[in-house]
């Protein structure tokens, strides 16, 4: 069963069909006025009993690449009713009224890209309007900015191309505007399913003639290039699609179209251009509802396809040629599906009617089995309808979009319920114990499960249970563990200041000060074996940047023996130190003097890196947007991650 933990409002001025499509902590949620960003937070000193976010929007673009046909074109000498009444019914050509493109435009689909795109870990999100725009935006500093205008590009790639003779020339009638408008607006666009080596990533437009274009874009310094590099020419609208990745530099497209006809495109990838080998048919009855939600599971022999039919739910499997082997088609509950969305191990469907269902799906080599057993939920929302469903990470949490149908003669102002929820049947260990028994030893992707301890501590006023001092023990060879202690050091104090805390008495060890630089000092021994090694395999080459590490590192490990009375933490051997006799010089930011170990003469306090030991000296940093630990940007191209919390560390959250 599931209960809210968390509502928070997005107040819209008119009802609209909302969605939602989440990214690692990033949950993006569309209105009427754009995209709302949240991320759900990374602030462990919150005492509140609900999830902390941060909230940034993106504002639909009103660009059209539609607008400069109208330009000095037989419009302007009035035009037949009959041909205004198509010029207003059609989206895509709504930029005759300037007035009309402000007031209409919106979103009409968003997706992010796979991870690291734009460098940084960081994602890209391509978003597209209604009037048939790409725009892509990316984060900068605490907004998202626009990256990428793909439709600007759209009539010179399409020229080059030579596909469609409709924008050659300035459009003398109204068949021939709309031909041109048609090539120029995009209907729907999909990512490919992760990056290239080289950081390049594949994107695909549908346009509104039935043209898929596939771009090779690669993001530099935050300004994306785009380079159209194949495309497929059909003649029907399409409205859906999909990348599924096949292995061996095959993939396939899957299309939905307004019959509601569903096709595969089988294509190949080479040297970054991109054919189509055959096309199929998956879906031929022309029954009109158009086939939504895309999600797949491809195995070695197989390939599953699930989407949705207006009320109804298919499933279908196909071998690697896209021959059916089986398929099933199911009515949920006589309610309109809404969404499909994949959670950790299981996909989960949405009806309209406020109803979760997980599906189950049973599948050998050429049988299919499928179940759809209802999710409870704790709370209900009879007055609302359901749109749109989304999974943290580690499907810890679970989000609903709701919005409220009830009339209230407009007392209260039309509004998207954002609603967390979490499975109530999990104990108060469930979370740490999933965070302790975490195969990448890393907290990078724990973030979901850590902001429901914290919420969990918060509510109950007390830590979970757990042999602390075995743990604290533990983690004088395992530094994962001490970044676990940390955070529930970290709770234990938060309940500490509220006075009220159940669990007082139960940490071994409860000074921040004390934890932190057993932290560093793992991590600083840690770091001058990995830079060992790096040298001994590079035959005796040291990097600036490692010999200012190595540096940094020993002055650390100094102050941390003299401090505590003790050894060198962790495996490392004293005799490599003894191999390195780096020496830098540091000036310090107040007073100019040298600064002798961590600052100067007169006890000034300088910024310093937590990656390298040294002073940070340019303006230019990198944060962690958890604790907000430093670092120099020289690291960047690393992808360096926070010593506490192994969340990426950026420019991008600089304040
Ligand atoms: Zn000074
Ligand atoms: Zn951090």
């Amino acid at each position: 069963m599931l209960h809210e933990i968390t509502k928070l409002h997005i107040y819209i001025s008119k009802i609209y069909n909302t969605n939602i499509v989440c990214h690692n902590s990033l949950i993006a949620v569309c209105s009427d006025k754009g995209i709302h960003i949240i991320d759900y937070s990374y602030n462990l000193q919150c005492y509140d009993k609900k999830l902390d976010y941060f909230e940034t929007m993106i504002t639909a673009p009103k660009y059209s690449p539609v607008s400069e046909l109208f330009e000095n074109s037989f419009v302007k000498n009035g035009v037949r009713n009959s041909e205004l009444v198509q010029m207003i019914l059609d989206p895509t050509l709504w930029p005759h009224n300037n007035q009309l493109l402000n007031e209409m435009t919106s979103i009409a689909a968003f997706e992010w890209s796979p991870i690291n795109f734009i460098g940084n870990m960081d994602s890209a999100i391509a978003v597209l309007t209604n009037v048939g725009c790409v725009e892509l935006f990316g984060p900068n500093r605490l907004n998202w900015s626009c990256i990428l205008n793909l439709s600007l590009l759209m009539k010179n790639n399409l020229k080059e191309l030579s596909i469609t003779k409709a924008l050659d020339q300035t459009p003398t009638n109204a068949k021939e505007l709309q031909e041109a408008a048609h090539a120029l607006a995009t209907t729907a666009i999909c990512w490919a399913d992760k990056i290239n080596k080289d950081h390049s990533c594949y994107f695909v437009t549908a346009q509104k003639n039935g043209f898929i274009l596939f771009w090779l874009l690669r993001c530099q310094e935050m300004q994306v290039e785009a380079k159209l590099i194949g495309h497929i020419e059909s003649d029907l609208e399409i409205l859906h699609i999909s990348w599924v990745p096949l292995g061996n530099n095959k993939f396939l497209i899957i299309t939905s179209d307004t019959l509601g006809k569903v096709f595969a495109y089988v294509c190949t990838v080479e040297d970054n251009l991109i054919t189509c080998l055959t096309k199929e048919e998956l879906w031929q009855y022309r029954d009109k509802m158009i086939a939504k939600h895309f999600n797949y599971i491809v195995s070695d022999e197989n390939i599953i396809l699930l989407y949705s039919k207006h009320r109804h739910f298919v499933v279908q499997m196909f071998d690697k040629n896209c021959k059916l082997k089986s398929q099933e088609v199911t009515n949920i509950n006589d309610y309109k599906i809404t969404d499909i969305k994949k959670g950790q191990n299981n996909f989960y469907l949405s009806t309209i009617n406020n109803k979760l269902h997980k599906i189950e799906i049973h599948h050998n080599y050429n049988t299919l089995k499928i179940q759809t057993p209802l999710v409870e939920i704790k709370e209900s929302y009879p007055t609302s309808e359901l749109h749109g469903i989304g999974f943290s990470a580690n499907g810890a949490l679970c989000m609903l979009a709701l919005i409220d149908r009830k009339v209230l003669w407009r007392k209260e102002p039309f509004k998207i319920d954002l609603l967390f929820l979490i499975n109530s049947t999990n104990n108060h260990d469930f979370e740490v114990k999933a965070i302790l028994n975490n195969p990448s030893s890393k907290l990078t992707n724990q973030w979901d499960n850590i902001e429901i301890l914290r919420y969990k501590t918060m509510k109950t006023k007390m830590l979970p249970n757990l042999d602390y001092k075995q743990l604290l023990a533990e983690s004088d060879i395992d530094i994962y563990n001490l970044k676990v202690y940390y955070i529930l050091l970290k709770l234990y104090n938060n309940l500490e200041s509220l006075c009220k805390n159940s669990s007082k008495g139960s940490l071994p060890e409860t000074s921040v000060e004390v934890i932190n630089d057993r932290i560093h000092a793992s991590y600083a021994s840690s770091c001058i074996e990995n830079i060992h090694k790096k040298y001994k395999e590079s035959n005796c080459i040291l990097e600036d940047i490692d010999s200012e590490t190595i540096y940094g590192a020993k002055a650390f490990l100094d102050y941390y023996c003299h401090k505590y009375k003790k050894g060198l933490p962790g495996t490392l051997d004293p005799s490599v130190l003894e191999i390195f006799k780096t020496d830098h010089q540091y000036i310090c930011q107040c007073c100019d003097k040298e600064i002798e170990g961590f600052s100067c003469k007169s006890g000034h306090l300088n910024m310093f890196c937590s990656l390298t030991f040294t002073p940070i000296e340019s303006d230019n940093y990198l944060v962690c947007k958890a604790c907000g630990s430093l670092a120099r940007t020289e690291l960047l191209p690393n992808n360096p991650t926070c010593v506490f919390c192994d969340l990426f560390l950026s420019k991008n959250f600089n304040k």
